[in-house]
């Protein structure tokens, strides 16, 4: 078997990164900033995971773990253009109406990874800057691999040069000779694999872990990979700092089960956590998140389960006028530089877009 091949994605030049830094230096000037932000009621920012400097990171977690210097850089700038605010004070202004500060910003982490208290933590704590953890409860304590930690490490760790897609419609063998081809078959794969229920899905991983001749085990996580144990929990919930809601049980897609499986993820995952922890555990967050991913049906059942909110992960901020149970998001990626980050989560870059395509037409319009 080939040894493990995490491989970073490809960089750019070092004139186009200086460029790309001169341009971010100057837009996220305080001035500037000001100028182009949108002024929604809060922006919420998604992350999931994070790693320490000197750990390796697959190349296909799509950026979803940060280094931890480039989370405290972020926390440094957000906390000079932000004001950041619980969670729970967002949904209660939701509901009745209280003001809140400018700026108002929520950070969230999804999933429950061990990194969230041992990277994340003792920043989070240094800066006093509060976050909300959605745990897919039976991943706790357990460090038993997610379906997509375990496709990602069948992936990298095959030594078979091709892959047959699990579906009908693409039933050619698709290469997996390069890393970046590798990438591609993971996107393809997760992709259709998301499309499906849950118990389907699962089998469908073991599947394609037997077709690839790798399963990952516990002893196989990297240490950015592993779960939080309810110890980490309760001493970060304990600080008052950081807050805990529901991310399902199994972190399976609500939208792709029989709305009595989805009813059960939902109470499972709060009963555990409010008996774990002894907080309120009306707090939730869709796992994929994306439109399909959840329905007006799970928003209902949500809702008479006594839950204030629900997440997605659907780009985009909070206004007076946004659905609790549809919550938008800013996700953000390691692949970002954290100036870049800060601009998307103020709105800059598409108001700066609007701006140019307006002053491209007057151009036009002019001649
Ligand atoms: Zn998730």
């Amino acid at each position: 078997m080939k040894p493990l091949s995490y491989s970073s994605p490809p960089k750019q030049s070092n004139v186009a990164q200086n460029i790309r830094s001169l341009c971010l230096d100057a837009l996220s000037t305080r001035p500037l900033l000001d100028r182009l932000r949108e002024h929604p009621l809060a922006v919420i920012l998604m992350f999931h995971g994070f790693y320490a400097d000197d750990e390796s990171v697959a190349y296909s977690s799509e950026g979803k773990h940060l280094a931890v210097s480039s989370f405290a850089r972020l926390l440094g700038l957000l906390k000079r253009h932000f004001q950041p605010i619980h969670l729970r004070e967002l949904i209660a202004s939701l509901r009745n109406g209280a003001p809140l500060p400018p700026n108002a910003l929520v950070l969230t982490f999804d999933d429950g990874y061990e990194s969230n208290f041992r990277v994340a933590y003792p920043l989070l704590m240094k800066v006093q800057v509060p976050a909300t953890i959605f745990l897919a409860t039976e991943f706790v304590d357990e460090n038993t691999p997610m379906w997509t930690e375990r496709l990602e490490f069948a992936l990298a760790r095959s030594s078979k040069d091709h892959l047959i897609l699990p579906s009908a419609e693409e039933d050619k063998p698709i290469s997996l000779a390069t890393p970046s081809e590798r990438a591609t078959a993971l996107g393809k794969v997760k992709k259709i694999l998301k499309s499906l229920p849950h118990p389907e899905l699962l089998n469908q991983v073991d599947a394609l872990e037997d077709q690839l001749g790798v399963r990952l085990t516990r002893g196989d996580l990297l240490p950015y990979q592993r779960s939080l144990n309810w110890d980490q929990c309760r001493e970060m919930a304990d600080s008052g700092l950081v807050d805990f809601g529901g991310h399902t049980h199994s972190h399976c897609i609500l939208g792709r089960v029989e709305p009595d499986l989805a009813r059960k993820e939902i109470q499972t995952c709060r009963r555990i956590i409010e008996d774990r922890l002894n907080i309120d555990g009306g707090l939730f967050c869709y796992p994929n998140g994306k439109p399909g991913d959840y329905s007006e049906i799970c928003a209902k059942s949500l809702s008479e389960e006594g839950y204030s909110c629900a997440l997605t992960t659907e780009e985009g901020y909070v206004n007076r006028d946004s659905d609790p149970y549809a919550l938008h998001r800013i996700g953000i990626s390691d692949r970002d530089d954290p100036k870049w980050t800060l601009l998307q989560a103020t709105g800059s870059l598409p108001r700066l877009k609007r701006l140019l395509g307006r002053m491209q037409t007057a151009e036009k319009e002019a001649l």
